[in-house]
């Protein structure tokens, strides 16, 4: 499970996020939506610890942020992350992307490491893709070996931030049915995203913030018939 507990964050003056809670239980999927700066991304960079906060307790897998370096390992290697802009290397083909970190950091054989991509390339549904570059691949398809690359490191977690805003509309339904497959594996997964229809077949809840809050969250079903919010209906009404 992951517990942030009444977390604090500021960027020199600007105060962004304010005393945010939020229990996401082993296995839930949850969406997060909001407006621009409203510090979805800042949640989750400090969930996989890509920034510090000042104030309040982040728990992961009932390990403690900043509590210890152990711990801190612990969460780094339990929690995947994938990002609006897939950052694959280009000078290195699919395979190589998805074989770098399980072999360098998880000490796993050349082999073993193969074997997995694989099976991982398979799930995303490109494993003929393995021996190009990745400039050779659509924008839907860097996204899915992004994807698959995430899942070679075994991660408990999953972090999205809008891995769907970049590509073009065309693409962008191959990344979400490959994110509600995972969805339905018992993975346990945050993604920042606008894709209502994702979170409608995907989302056990939904939440909305707005200046650094959570100001509402609830099962898709109520979060999208019944907003209890202004500033959520508001919202609402302008992406659907
Ligand atoms: P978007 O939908 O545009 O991605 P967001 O909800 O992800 O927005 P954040 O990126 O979390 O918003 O930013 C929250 C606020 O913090 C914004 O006002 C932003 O300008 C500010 N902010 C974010 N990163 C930094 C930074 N590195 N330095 C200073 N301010 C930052
Ligand atoms: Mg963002």
């Amino acid at each position: 499970a992951i517990r942030v507990d009444r977390l604090n964050k500021y960027y020199n003056a600007h105060h962004a996020l304010k005393d945010v809670s939020l229990t996401v239980e082993n296995g839930e999927r949850i969406v997060i939506c909001g407006p621009s700066g409203s510090g979805k991304s800042t949640l989750i960079r400090c969930i996989s610890r890509l920034e510090d906060h000042q104030s309040g307790d982040i728990t992961v897998l009932g390990h403690r942020i900043g509590h210890d370096e152990v711990s801190e390992a612990r969460i780094h290697r339990e929690v995947g992350m994938v990002f609006q802009h897939f950052n694959l290397f280009p000078h290195m083909t699919i395979l190589e992307n998805c074989t770098l970190a399980p072999i360098r950091v998880r000490r796993m054989s050349r082999a073993d490491a193969e074997a997995r991509a694989m099976t991982f390339l398979e799930r995303v549904h490109i494993p003929e893709q393995a021996h190009k570059y990745p400039g050779e691949l659509s924008g839907g398809q860097q996204q899915r070996v992004a994807i698959a690359r995430s899942l070679c490191m075994m991660p408990q977690i999953m972090l999205f931030d809008e891995p769907t805003s970049a590509l073009d509309p065309e693409m962008i339904a191959e990344v979400l049915d490959v994110m509600i497959e995972l969805a339905s594996d018992g993975l346990t997964m945050i993604c920042v995203t606008h894709e209502m229809g994702f979170a409608r077949k995907a989302a056990d809840r939904v939440i909305f913030m707005d200046q650094g809050e959570i100001v509402e969250e609830a099962p898709p079903e109520v979060f999208f018939s019944a907003p209890r919010h202004q500033r959520t209906k508001d919202f609402l009404g302008q992406i659907l």
